[in-house]
């Protein structure tokens, strides 16, 4: 029978073991080794079978067994101690509990919204980097007591599990998921489900109930269009990640944004969970959450447009997450337009002041699209990249939109990724670590690294070998399950169990396969690779995985050169495709490679985390120098793949740097594996190893990007917003008077001219330069503006290089007559050779978060008087 749908019926818990439904509804089991444990002695086979699921365990455990361990003593015990332990868990003071309470308390919550999550591989609710990072984010927050609240879609197909046809082509299968089989509870008033609509035009209505999936502390609340209430086509909205038209994408969106705010609002009104100071925008997918604030203020502040845009703002996070312009979440206008009208209109918000938020106004943007990214940047008064290479990328990427300043002054930033070390590390590498380093706050320096490095090289070795091992049984199994459905017989197979070998020099590659991150480099020169996996002295393996989006043809074509190529039997044991890249397979991988291998093309890699996952595990890195690894290689703990920068024929550039891959791991990586001492063990790998421990370890974990976030970002966020909506939201009404007012005025700014004098000619380093600067202001207060002195290199097309800013003065008295004003100021000359000068002036307040907030800025015209000096 086909066009089944799934239920799950729940297990009754004999009463001696109810604890174990409380453990299993709470995600931390995801990540919390002892507690699955417990899981697994409730029947170890089947433990196995259900994939180390701790719902579909208890759903499938029979009931003679339940009685049996009703009556441990021993395992009840054991389940005490676990239910004991998660309470502590959740009611301890953790790091967030001792920040300052003071004067400005940190954000009681904050909302946290993202299209994906990628938590466990028993819930299929991610495609990649971005979800990974959305769960290990929710998990460091958990760890850490930040009371997010994490606001997502529940995709009843997920993304689609990956197989191969027997040519290597991939194929796609959708599992229906049952939320009534996963650890979520339907968020409820009164026995009947709380609903979320979301109107859409012509009188149609998008109907979602709420799943709230515990994520040790956070509350992860989930949409869910799949309901009676809905007309058919709209139960299909929370279909399938990251599929279907446009018009789709766009419901998915509105659902996660508009309905994603109700649904928090709903689940604090009936939980009594304090209201979010603050909302982190993850990616442009959920950027509609700022219109929805905008229409709350209006509504219930009775602010107009302008005064809640800054009211929202100011609370408002935004994490930018691709500098790949096909990864920029983009609609056709009309289709936008059309959902924020007539029925679909929200109250308060007229259309053409939402299309500005997302429309790209500047050199280069199309006028026909509408463009998320760009909206929450408007949207949020804090933005950032992902990795520092990514921020400076986004600054020359989105620079347009603040017209006025140089790309470094760009008002984005950025925050590192990071990886959550208990989802990740192997549970013999955490447990080792633990018991070396007492204080688990050691692990955010380099001394708890260097206790854990301290380890001896035996154990070190012994470790890396025993995941290598547990590596190679892995993809023996799943490489036999990819042939068999494949259409091969078992008796085919025998040669599967000699695939790969437990002492040979491993190497990782998995990852999505957009075109950026060249799958197939490698196979540049098939000869070349050949020849490697065939050394007779120093072998390497390789195992790869990834998923390619089921409409990116392009992508399923790499896969299949991959497949291709290591169906051969000249090298089938030495490189191998496992299937279906998903987190458990990421698990594996990332604990039993030696090396982990990235080559993206520079520097569209925002940031890459898996890289960092191996690092924690004890893997090296071989890396073009992107995302991450273009900020912390430090020239011993990995290696840095040269790259083709400047080179524009792709197909040149491509064979440059795949050479250099092949040169690198044949003179370096292999020789460095195979050299052992009398002991047999690799001294001068495992140096590198121990190096890589102590550089990275501190700063790849996520707790050391939440910690970030929220002294960096959600902190001054929460600030910001307690300053414009206190009394009666007093601030956003004055500042948006302020900008309109110095918008208006703007045009009326002039520099007329601008001189300067030596103290002591010729000019010298140490000495001062007065700089007087006669200006035309129009209608604006000088009391709103910032006039500056810069000073700096010249760069080649004559711009100031990395300059230095001295704020000038109004003479007083002014020596010159209305509407001219003279200000001035004396620059200190701190740095030698040829320099150059300017004045700009621009507006100033002081609730921008950013002195280039407004965009606005003039400078002279160039007969103003910019110059130049030497200095000596
Ligand atoms: C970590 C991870 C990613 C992200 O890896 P990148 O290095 O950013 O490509 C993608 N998918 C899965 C399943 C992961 O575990």
């Amino acid at each position: 029978m086909k066009a089944i749908r799934r239920f799950t019926v729940r297990t009754v818990l004999p009463d001696e073991l109810t604890a174990l439904g409380r453990l299993a509804a709470n995600l931390r089991w995801a990540w919390h080794a002892p507690t699955r444990a417990v899981f697994a002695a409730v029947d170890p086979r089947l433990w196995e079978a259900v994939g180390h699921d701790p719902v579909r365990l208890l759903g499938e455990v029979s009931p003679e067994r339940l009685r049996e361990l009703a009556g441990d003593a021993g395992f009840r015990a054991r389940l005490d101690e676990a239910a004991a332990d998660l309470d502590r868990y959740l009611d301890a003071p953790l790091w967030y509990q001792g920040l300052a309470d003071g004067p400005a308390p940190p954000p009681a919550a904050i909302a946290y919204f993202s299209a994906e999550y990628g938590l466990d591989a028993s819930l299929p609710q991610y495609s990649g980097g971005l979800g990974i990072l959305a769960g290990d984010h929710l998990k460091s927050a958990s760890d850490l007591g930040v009371p997010v609240i994490g606001v997502g879609l529940l995709y009843r197909h997920g993304y689609f599990s990956q197989s191969l046809s027997p040519e290597g082509w991939q194929l796609e299968r959708y599992p229906e998921i049952d939320p009534r089989g996963l650890p979520m509870t339907r968020l409820e008033d009164g026995g009947r489900p709380v609903a979320v609509t979301v109107a859409l035009p012509d009188h149609r209505v998008m109907r979602a109930h709420v799943w709230v999936v515990r994520v040790g502390r956070v509350p992860l609340l989930l949409l869910d269009t799949y309901q009676e209430d809905n007309e058919p086509e709209l139960r299909g909205v929370t279909g399938r990640l990251y599929e279907g038209g446009n018009e789709q994408r766009l419901r998915q969106e509105l659902l996660l944004g508009v309905g994603g705010l109700r649904a928090v609002r709903a689940y604090c009104a009936r939980t009594g969970h304090p209201e979010p100071e603050v909302f982190h925008m993850n990616e442009g997918h959920a950027g509609f959450l700022g219109l929805e604030r905008l229409r709350e203020y209006i509504e219930t502040a009775g602010l107009d447009f302008d005064e809640a845009l800054e009211a929202t703002r100011a609370g408002t996070v935004f994490t930018t997450h691709t500098p790949v312009p096909a990864g920029i979440d983009r609609f056709p206008r009309a289709l936008v337009e059309r959902h924020f009208s007539g029925t679909a209109a929200l109250p308060g918000l007229p259309v053409e002041r939402i299309m500005a938020l997302g429309a790209e106004t500047y050199p280069g943007g199309d006028p026909d699209v509408f463009n998320m990214a760009v909206m929450g940047m408007r949207l949020a008064q804090r933005v950032n990249g992902v990795s520092r290479l990514h921020g400076a990328v986004s600054r020359e990427m989105f620079g347009g939109l603040w017209p006025g300043f140089d790309v470094d002054e760009v008002p984005i930033t950025s925050i590192t990724n990071g990886v959550h070390a208990a989802t990740w590390v192997s549970e013999e590498a955490l447990e080792a670590a633990r018991s070396l380093v007492a204080d688990p706050g050691e692990f955010d320096t380099p001394r708890g690294w260097e206790r854990v490095a301290g380890t001896s090289g035996e154990e070190l070795w012994r470790m890396r070998r025993v995941q290598r091992e547990r590596l190679v049984a892995e993809a023996r199994a799943r490489l036999r399950a990819s042939w068999l459905q494949r259409g091969a017989s078992e008796a085919e197979l025998a040669w599967v169990d000699g695939v790969l070998d437990p002492d040979v020099l491993t190497i990782g590659f998995a990852r999505r396969v957009p075109s950026y991150k060249r799958l197939t480099l490698m196979l540049r020169d098939p000869e070349r690779l050949t020849a490697l996996l065939r050394h007779p002295e120093r072998p390497v393996q390789l195992v790869i995985a990834g998923k390619a989006h089921p409409a990116d043809e392009g992508g399923k074509r790499l896969i299949q050169e991959i497949v291709r190529f290591s169906d051969d039997p000249r090298v089938r044991d030495r490189i191998v495709f496992l299937p279906d890249y998903d987190m458990a397979l990421a698990g594996a991988l990332v604990r039993g490679c030696d090396v982990w291998l990235n080559n993206p093309l520079r520097p569209l890699e925002a940031c890459g985390t898996s890289g960092m996952k191996s690092a924690l595990n004890g893997g090296l890195n071989l890396s073009v120098r992107d995302g991450w690894w273009d900020e912390w290689f430090d020239g011993s703990n990995g290696w840095a793949i040269p790259t083709a920068d400047g080179v524009s024929d792709p197909d040149r550039r491509d064979d440059i740097e795949a050479a250099a891959l092949y040169d690198l791991i044949e003179e370096q990586v292999a020789p460095l594996f195979y050299e052992r001492d009398e002991a047999g063990l690799p001294r001068r790998w495992l140096e590198m190893v121990r190096h890589t421990l102590v550089s990275l370890g501190p700063k790849v974990l996520a707790t050391r990007m939440v910690r970030e976030y929220v002294e960096r970002l959600y902190r001054p966020a929460a600030l910001s917003s307690r300053r414009l909506t206190a009394d009666g939201q007093r601030g956003a009404r004055e500042l948006a008077a302020w900008k309109r007012k110095v918008r208006r005025a703007w045009p009326g700014v002039r520099i007329e001219h601008v001189e300067v004098s030596g103290r002591g000619e010729p000019p010298q380093v140490g000495g001062e330069l007065v700089v007087r600067a006669t200006l035309v202001l129009g209608d604006v207060d000088p009391a709103d503006l910032c006039v500056e002195a810069a000073l700096g290199r010249v760069g080649a097309s004559d711009e100031l290089v990395d300059p230095s800013y001295t704020e000038l003065s109004p003479l007083e008295p002014q020596d010159v007559t209305w509407p001219l004003v003279r200000f001035a100021g004396t620059v200190p000359l701190d740095r030698a050779g040829a320099c150059g000068y300017t004045v700009r002036v621009r507006p100033r307040h002081p609730l921008l978060a950013h002195p280039a907030e407004t965009g606005l800025a003039v400078v002279p015209e160039p007969a103003a008087g910019v110059g130049s000096l030497v200095l000596r």
